[in-house]
């Protein structure tokens, strides 16, 4: 089968490699459309955990054959997957906390991606795709799936005050969710042109750039108040500081952004706000089913997101692109 291959950092091919044969309780799907994430630019900027490894995790596919003691599927299903494994079986899954299973495994981390033709996962990752959602939007699920998991931190209310500080995939995620939850007030801020557009676009009450516009002083303006909730979708010690200087008394910072560096900080700030800090990765089988469920109603516009789709051919070429610049929201890959 045609799969992409990332033999070290920045270098991706096109290879022919033999297809998975499905394990005790997998699943081989035949894979349709795949989303190009953040995770996968980290891991082609900075090299995969395994030398030669397929990447790519969003994605929508049907079912292709099963394997020993799978029951309940049938080939040629329409599905999408959850690309955070959990077992099912641990204390954290047991408490409905599958993003915190002690057995968590990822695909296209841990297990080999969707960049390719034919990719096998655990039967637990299913979710049935509606007939009325396409596989290009079906894709999109995962990223939705985020936001859905991100606002479940926050105590909602139409009236709420909230900020997402950073447009990508993730914050328009939660600012999706936010929309849908009935939360009128949702100020997004980023220093891309074209991603605030597209926030607007979502339902953003109103955008910010931050590089010419003061920020707090906008939001004491649109708001009367600081925001109640921050989410933090960006992942750099400066945005996340500023989230907890932003937040009103309180308040609640949700970080989002996956954030590697080290951040020095006096907590007295925070202390003297009282605020509530919370953080959020990955997803839980509930995050899957609901915004399943909105997409099937219509109600999340994933052409917004979706900047761009391209063939399994144009990867290697693509990711480059992309490694260079930050104009595309959503890039799918159509396998
Ligand atoms: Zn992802
Ligand atoms: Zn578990």
């Amino acid at each position: 089968m045609k799969a992409a291959i990332l033999l070290d950092a920045h270098s991706m091919i096109i290879e022919d490699v033999p297809v998975p044969e499905p394990g005790e309780g997998e699943v081989l799907l035949k894979a349709h459309s795949c989303g190009i994430c953040g995770t996968d630019m980290e891991f082609y900027e900075n090299g995969a955990y395994n030398p030669h490894w397929t990447l790519g995790h969003e994605c929508s596919a049907t079912v292709e054959k099963l394997g020993p003691g799978v029951k309940g599927w049938q080939p040629g299903e329409r599905v999408v997957v959850n690309d955070l494994f959990s077992c099912g079986e641990c204390d954290f899954c047991k408490r409905g906390l599958e993003s915190l299973c002690a057995n968590a495994a990822n695909l296209g981390i841990h297990w080999p991606g969707a960049f390719a033709e034919y990719t096998k996962v655990p039967q637990r990752a299913l979710f049935r795709l509606p007939e009325n959602v396409s596989m290009r939007d079906g894709a999109l699920i995962p990223t939705l799936a985020v936001g859905h998991h991100v606002i479940k931190q926050a105590h909602l209310e139409p009236d709420l005050k909230t900020l997402i500080i950073g447009a990508g995939p993730v914050g328009l995620s939660v600012l999706a969710a936010l929309k849908i939850a009935g939360v009128r007030e949702v100020v997004v801020s980023d220093i891309n042109e074209k991603s605030r557009r597209i926030a607007k676009q979502l339902g953003a009450s109103a955008v910010i750039d931050p590089t010419t516009e003061d920020v707090p002083e906008r939001l004491e303006a649109l708001l009367g108040a600081q925001p109640r909730v921050v989410f933090e979708a960006v992942g750099k010690p400066g945005t996340i500081l500023e989230s907890m200087d932003t937040v009103e008394r309180g308040g609640t910072v949700v970080i989002v952004g996956n954030c590697f560096e080290e951040i020095t900080v006096n907590p007295i700030t925070w202390i003297l706000k009282e605020i509530r800090i919370h953080a959020s990765q990955g997803t839980a089988s509930d995050d899957f089913t609901t915004t399943i469920g909105w997409m099937e109603t219509g109600r999340i516009d994933a052409t917004a997101f979706i900047t761009r789709t391209i063939s399994l051919d144009e990867l290697p070429g693509v990711m480059q692109e992309l490694s260079a610049q930050k104009e595309d929201i959503k890039v799918i890959v159509n396998i």
